[in-house]
């Protein structure tokens, strides 16, 4: 596999989990070699699996925001690169604010770990812990939420997973807000820097 069209045209038809999930996995692929922002987020929800578009939930609008971004930038896949940790919506628990199963664990060995190098952007968004874990090992979430991060060599930021499941941390680090989104966004505006208005 050399290019990323060939990765990306293989990843979506991907069924290797197909038994674990007890349905048809439907990889989401979402975005373009030049994006100058790469996000790597946890799985898809239900509602993205349902729709085929990345953080169209109640996460993602919480995620925007964060971001100082709307919609037209955020889904421009010249602009923001989507990728995840798991590929597939992994299946819901059932359980009253359980939420949904963890990603695969097949799935960024086989498919992520692979993509990661095809692309450059200037700038990572890490969503959530298992994205967290993936690049910075066992570090703790919450010391990487307040540090300053590079990921290959460019800046990075790990970000708590803004599922409204998410309560405790959120109520556990009331300044989250005021002491990370408005670095995050000045890195999201450098990066895009004129790309955005030629977009
Ligand atoms: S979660 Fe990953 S490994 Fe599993 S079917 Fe989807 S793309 Fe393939």
């Amino acid at each position: 596999m050399n290019t990323l069209q060939e990765l990306q045209q293989q990843l979506s038809q991907c069924r290797m989990c197909q038994d674990r999930f007890g349905f048809e996995p439907k990889p989401m692929v979402w975005g373009r070699a030049e994006a100058p922002i790469m996000l790597i987020g946890q799985a898809p929800s239900r509602t993205v699996h349902l729709t085929r578009r990345p953080f169209n939930d109640a996460s993602g609008k919480k995620l925007r925001r964060w971001l100082g971004t709307g919609e037209d930038t955020f889904w421009n896949q010249s602009l923001l690169y989507i990728t995840a940790v798991g590929r597939c919506y992994p299946g819901s628990t059932g359980k009253k604010g359980g939420g949904d199963f963890p990603p695969s664990p097949i799935c960024a060995p086989n498919w992520l770990a692979k993509e990661i190098p095809l692309l450059e952007p200037q700038l990572y968004i890490l969503i959530g812990s298992h994205a967290a874990r993936y690049c910075f090992g066992n570090k703790k979430l919450t010391e990487l939420v307040f540090e300053e991060l590079y990921y290959r060599g460019k800046p990075a930021f790990v970000l708590p997973h803004p599922s409204p499941l998410n309560i405790k941390w959120f109520k556990d680090h009331p300044h989250f807000e005021e002491m990370v989104v408005p670095s995050l966004q000045a890195a999201v505006q450098h990066a895009l820097g004129d790309r955005q208005k030629a977009a």
